[in-house]
């Protein structure tokens, strides 16, 4: 089964509701290597996206993707708010104006996110970011449709490789962002971004399921 424009606009939602849940712990990961604003930010950024759907959800998917993308981009400030808005606008722009979202829809739209974050943010796998999260997320989708799995397989997979992508940030160096600063300091620490795709990712893969 594929997702159509109302469960997109519920996988944001969800999304807003994980983030508002887990801003704490957002907050406390960004205080150890950064400035303690990510879990703030973040949760500024998808309340207002809810608020923007409150007043009506347009037409397609991927209109509802850029409201996403325009939001974040106009309300969330530091290096988090420019890299998710770059990911969602480049998966709106990717997806055109298709009306139902399938597992082949899906791993496309995160392959051009993720290429966003990485022309946007220059960040390589291991330089403990949100890259580390999206990149394997983004090789597990199109695993798993390559493998014939539905919009919701395919962004199970993308969850779970996320989480683990996430957690293997805690031993890195990081080499971007804020973090980066601390240099080795910055070791045992997950880092904020990357935890916060895969809390995201898997709020998306449970309204898909
Ligand atoms: P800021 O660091 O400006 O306060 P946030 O705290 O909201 O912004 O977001 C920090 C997160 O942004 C980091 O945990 C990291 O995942 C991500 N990040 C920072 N710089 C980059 C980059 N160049 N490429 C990819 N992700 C980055
Ligand atoms: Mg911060
Ligand atoms: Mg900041």
């Amino acid at each position: 089964m594929g997702c159509d424009v109302g469960r997109v606009a519920e996988a944001l939602r969800a999304g807003a509701a994980t983030v508002a849940e887990h801003k704490a712990e957002l907050i406390d990961l960004d205080r150890a290597i950064g400035d303690a604003d990510h879990g703030e930010n973040l949760d500024r950024g998808f309340a207002a996206i809810v608020s923007t759907l409150d007043s009506g959800v347009p037409e397609t998917p991927g209109a509802v993707l850029k409201i996403a993308a325009t939001t974040l981009i106009s309300k969330v400030g530091g290096a988090a708010g420019p890299l998710y808005g770059t990911a969602f606008l480049r998966a709106a722009t990717k997806l055109g104006d298709v009306s139902e979202l399938d597992g082949a829809a899906i791993a496309t739209g995160l392959r051009a996110a993720l290429e966003g974050v990485v022309t946007r943010g220059k960040a390589e796998v291991g330089d403990a970011t949100m890259v580390d999260a999206l990149s394997p997320a983004v090789e597990a989708a199109e695993r798993a449709q390559a493998d014939g799995g539905d919009s919701a397989a395919v962004l199970s997979a993308a969850a779970d490789a996320a989480k683990e992508g996430a957690d293997s940030t805690v031993p890195l160096v990081a080499r971007k962002g804020r973090a980066s600063y601390l240099g080795e300091r910055s070791v045992g620490h997950a880092d904020p971004g990357a935890t916060s795709t895969a809390l995201l990712l898997r709020a998306l893969a449970e309204v898909a399921r």
